[in-house]
This record gives C-alpha cells, sequence and structure tokens, in this order.
C-alpha cells in the first residue's frame, strides 16, 4: 500500500439503539413510541424510538417528563444484557468485513477500510452490505459514515440518520470543513463554541483564518487539533478492540489439600467472578475447563462443551463440580482454576431463541438465572459487593 494512499474510515452507528432493540424483540412496539428507562419516578430516559423523538423525548430526560409529553408512548425498562448480546453480534457482523474495528461504545464502531476495495468492493457497497447484514441478522437499522479520517467519518454518520449511509470523498473535504458548523466536530463543547465564536469562527474552516497564537491562547492545546481539523487532517488511528478468548479465575491454596469442600468453595467464587466478567462484558462461552495444579506441580485439566453459550455463575458452577468430580482426587491439590473458553455467539439460531425475551416466563431455567444474575450484578455496582451475600447467589 502506498505511503500516501487515501485511508477509508468507516463509523457504524446504530439508531436509537436500546429502543431499536426493543423494537426487534417485540414486533407489537415496531412503529410505536418506545421509551427505555428508569422505571421508577426518578428515572431517566436512556433511549427513545425515532417514532418517541418526534414528540421531543430524548435520552437523559427524566422519565416523568417524556410521560408528559408522550402519553401514548411505551415505557420499558432497561434490559443491559440483551443489548451487549447485540451489540456482540454486530462487532462479529463487522469483523467479517475488516480485521480493524475499534468498538468506540455499546454501539458503534470504527472501522479501518483501507485498501479493501479490491476485495470487498467499493466502500459505498460495503457500507450497503454492512447495513443489510445487521439488518437481516439484528432486525435493527444503523448509520454508516464513510471518510478520509476517523472525525470526518462520525459526523457523516450522524447527517442522515436514522438509517443513513453517507460518505465523504477526500476531494470533498475541503468545501464540507468549509461549511462545516463548529457545534458538530467532535470535542468543541459549549465554553469553547463561545469562546470560537468571539473570535468570529462559526464554521470549522474558519478557523484557518484565526491567527495562531491568539487562537492557542483562548482554547489552550485543543487549539493544535483544531487547526488541523479544519485542514482536513486526523491521523488518529483505529485501534483494534482486542476480541476475549477466555474468561478464567484461578487461586494457589494456601496450602496443599485433598479437602473436597475446600476445593468447591474456591470454585464458587470463581464461578461467580467468571460470571461476573462474561455478563459485565456482554458475552457467553460455550466451553468450561476445570484446571488442577497437583503438589507436584503436574496438570490435569477437564473441559466441557455444552450446546450453548452461558455467562450464568450458577451454570459455570455446576458444570465445575461435575467436571471436579470426574476427576480422580489420588493427590493433593495445589492450585484451582475455572475457565469459561470458546467465546463466539453469533450462531444463526441465536437470534430466534433470544425473541423469547429474557424476561419471558417461558423462557429456560438457565435464561431466567441470567436475568437474576445480572439484576443482582447492577445491584453490586451501585451498593458494593458485600450487598449481597456470596452464597446467597447458589
Ligand atoms: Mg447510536
Amino acid at each position: 500500500m502506498s505511503k500516501f494512499m487515501e485511508r477509508v474510515i468507516f463509523h457504524i452507528d446504530m439508531d436509537a439503539f436500546f429502543a431499536s432493540v426493543e423494537q426487534s424483540d417485540n414486533p407489537d412496539l415496531k412503529g410505536r413510541a418506545v421509551i427505555v428507562g428508569g422505571m421508577s419516578g426518578r428515572g431517566v430516559v436512556s433511549a427513545a424510538s425515532y417514532e418517541a423523538r418526534k414528540q421531543m423525548v430524548h435520552s437523559a430526560m427524566p422519565v416523568f417528563q417524556a410521560k408528559q409529553r408522550c402519553p401514548d408512548g411505551v415505557f420499558v425498562p432497561v434490559r443491559m444484557a440483551r443489548y451487549k448480546e447485540v451489540s456482540r453480534n454486530i462487532m462479529e457482523i463487522l469483523a467479517g468485513y475488516s480485521p480493524v474495528i475499534e468498538q468506540a461504545s455499546i454501539d458503534e464502531a470504527y472501522m479501518d477500510m483501507s485498501g479493501t476495495s479490491r476485495l470487498l468492493g467499493p466502500p459505498w457497497k460495503v457500507g450497503e452490505m454492512i447495513k443489510d447484514s445487521i439488518m437481516s441478522k439484528c432486525s435493527i437499522t444503523c448509520s454508516i459514515g464513510i471518510a478520509p479520517n476517523r472525525f470526518l467519518a462520525k459526523i457523516a454518520s450522524d447527517m442522515e440518520k436514522p438509517n443513513g449511509l453517507k460518505m465523504i470523498l477526500p476531494g470533498d473535504v475541503p468545501g464540507f470543513i468549509a461549511k462545516l458548523p463548529l457545534e458538530k466536530v467532535p470535542g468543541v463543547g459549549e465554553k469553547n463554541l463561545k469562546i470560537l465564536r468571539h473570535l468570529g469562527a462559526y464554521k470549522l474552516g474558519d478557523i484557518r483564518g484565526i491567527n495562531e497564537q491568539l487562537l492557542l491562547d483562548c482554547v489552550g492545546k485543543f487549539g493544535e487539533r483544531l487547526e488541523k481539523l479544519a485542514l482536513g487532517r486526523d491521523n488518529t488511528a483505529i485501534v483494534p478492540t482486542k476480541r476475549v478468548k477466555s474468561v478464567s479465575s484461578e487461586a494457589t491454596l494456601p496450602e496443599d489439600t485433598k479437602d473436597r469442600e475446600i476445593l468447591i468453595k474456591y470454585l464458587l467464587t470463581q464461578s461467580e467472578i467468571v460470571g461476573r466478567r462474561l455478563r459485565s462484558k456482554g458475552i457467553k462461552g460455550m466451553t468450561i475447563s476445570l484446571k488442577l495444579k497437583w503438589a507436584d506441580f503436574k496438570c490435569v485439566t477437564r473441559r466441557v462443551t455444552l450446546n450453548r453459550p452461558v455467562c450464568s455463575s450458577k451454570m459455570i458452577y455446576e458444570h465445575g463440580i461435575r467436571l471436579f468430580d470426574s476427576i480422580n482426587m489420588d493427590k493433593r491439590v495445589r492450585l484451582i482454576g475455572i475457565s469459561v473458553s470458546n467465546i463466539n455467539i453469533l450462531d444463526p439460531d441465536m437470534h430466534l431463541t433470544d425473541q423469547l425475551g429474557l424476561f419471558d416466563k417461558t423462557g429456560s431455567e438457565h435464561d431466567i438465572w441470567e436475568v437474576a444474575e445480572e439484576t443482582m450484578d447492577s445491584i453490586q455496582e451501585r451498593f458494593g459487593r458485600k450487598s449481597i451475600s456470596k452464597g446467597g447467589l447458589l
């Protein structure tokens, strides 16, 4: 690839993500004003569907106010575990198009698509392909911005929302920047906006007319970045988000032991740690492995691959015990650990099974535990680990 070859950066951003997931999981909500938020009187709106936005409901607004503005809206609670799962599926889809994907938040990602056109086709076509696969696999829309750099890709994805596809060609960059309102530039907050207006700058292109020293004096170091952006330059790299291959927890015991009760206790704590970490990342794994290191430093590993991915501490623990009991305990144990691997939740039936919804009472015991544990995770996050005693869960 030539050093001077133009970069091609994609910014992919889901439209009203939480609300769209609710609408795709429950077709009765399609076309209706859906408001996702805290259900208590003091809750705030986490996401509003485009139908709700038309009635002036937007995120961060108190729920009671949203109810006043949108009395016939459908108010649903936040199901973070579900959104993380869909997010994971979306990232899996994107991974089919480029190895260089940086997940910027639960519902957005940057991709470096430089040099892929010979393999995949022109960027515009690839953008359409990505939108189609996200729609067919997850039933939600997204907006994609394509540009020679990161900051322009981000701005472009926002321009034709919802369900937009906007491309800024290298040759169009100077004209685009000349007309780009400063409030659209990432990093320009209320305060800087005021200062820049005082200096006579309303569009990003106007920055070029300001004396460099004056700009730096007024907005500090950010002025340097602004000057580069005003020239259409942003070399910020897309840094691939590392994909988790396995989640594990292990401990060397204070003293070697054959005592099943002691060892099982470790297994319990470790299952809770591993489950919590999986849930916080919104991922699941199919394979559970138990590892023991004997007093003589030799190791034994037992693993089981399930017929569906799990993130429930209870499931991990139960399989862990089964694996443990399959090992002949003729020596004392020095180290015990459990891990969940085979993390790849994009399977074709996934979406169908999940349409049951995690709160569906007809869901399996498995689903119900995952929801229960997710709820406890969030309580612990708010009130500390000790708020729910360890044994309580299992
Ligand atoms: Mg979004």
